[in-house]
């Protein structure tokens, strides 16, 4: 079994933007900038946004962070998307999700110029990547399909089931892993709460996706020999030995899983932050004008 190493193959995508970067600084061009909006107290998202900002430094590009409390009103949280939207000094920027109720998380993301749509969430350029047109891939989905590639592991032909349908991760990686091309050609199923003997479908993977916020949800006895998994899943569970009183698992039973496999991904230490390595990639296209000319 080989562990796909997320931190190390991030930290090998980050030296190479910020090569990448440093050289573009040299020649005198733009510094690529990622603007962040947090809104309200969330542990997880403010944890999740300042990986994003100390990302940013390690590569070398400039970060803005935008914070409200969650009584914030949906009309500021929009006036402050157009703002970035028609800031030309920002080249992309994120909304980190969730929001808090009262806001329409759909508004928002519909306001957001998809030109700047760094996390890849805007329907224009979902439909985009659909139809294998250069877009803003989702950068969990987008981090995952660097994994397969820098791993080079086979997909043509393989059976992908991918657990877990949300539009920012299951639906995504389906059509991507379905598509013409390398890492792509696998022959896809999605399943999801209403899939029928789920267990059955899973046993038929060579590659696993399991996107479906229960720790330890996939189990020993679905996982054939030799099968690739990749486990997306962040799950807080209480553990009074931690300091912090609880530890990450991920969807996947890793202990009864990790000796069936060839590969998996390691929660935490996987996808988590190839997510952020991701966003990073995106942020410097932007910049470049690579998906969007500008
Ligand atoms: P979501 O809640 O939007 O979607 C979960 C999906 O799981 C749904 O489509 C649902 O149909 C399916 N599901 C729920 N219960 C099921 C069951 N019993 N059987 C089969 N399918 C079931 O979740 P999401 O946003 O896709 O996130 C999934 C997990 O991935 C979460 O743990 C989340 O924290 C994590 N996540 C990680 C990253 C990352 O960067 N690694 C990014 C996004 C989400």
């Amino acid at each position: 079994m080989t562990l796909l190493d997320g931190k190390l193959l991030s930290q090998t995508i980050k030296t190479e933007l910020a090569a990448e970067v440093a050289e573009i600084v040299a020649c005198g061009g733009k510094i690529p900038h990622l603007a962040a909006v947090l809104i309200g107290e969330s542990a997880a998202s403010q944890v999740y946004v300042n990986s994003k900002i100390k990302s940013c430094k390690e590569v070398g590009f400039k970060s803005s962070l935008i914070r409200r409390d969650a009584d914030v009103t949906e009309e500021e949280v929009l006036e402050i998307v157009h703002r970035l939207n028609n800031d030309p000094d920002v080249d992309g920027f994120i909304v980190q999700l969730p929001l808090p109720k009262h806001i329409d998380e759909e508004k928002i993301t519909l306001a957001i110029d998809h030109r700047k749509d760094v996390d890849g969430f805007h329907p224009v350029n979902f439909g985009r990547m659909a139809q294998g047109m250069p877009a803003f891939l989702p950068a969990t989905p987008y981090g995952m399909v660097e994994i397969l590639r820098r791993y080079e592991i086979e997909t043509s032909g393989k059976h992908c089931v991918v657990v877990g349908r949300s539009n920012i991760v299951g639906t995504p990686i389906s059509i991507l892993l379905s598509r013409k091309g390398y890492p792509g050609d696998c022959t896809v199923t999605l399943t999801h709460s209403r899939t029928r003997d789920l267990a059955g479908e899973v046993r038929r993977a060579d590659i696993i996706i399991a996107a479906i916020g229960i720790p330890n949800f996939i189990q020993g006895d679905w996982v054939k020999e030799g099968a690739v998994v990749i486990d997306v899943g962040i799950n807080r569970i209480v553990d009074e030995t931690r300091k912090s009183g609880f530890r990450l698992v991920g969807d996947v039973d890793f202990q009864a899983v990790a000796p069936k496999c060839s590969y998996i991904t390691p929660v935490p230490g996987g996808v988590g932050l190839m997510t952020v390595a991701a966003l990073m990639i995106n942020t410097l296209k932007a910049c470049k004008g690579t998906v969007y000319a500008k």
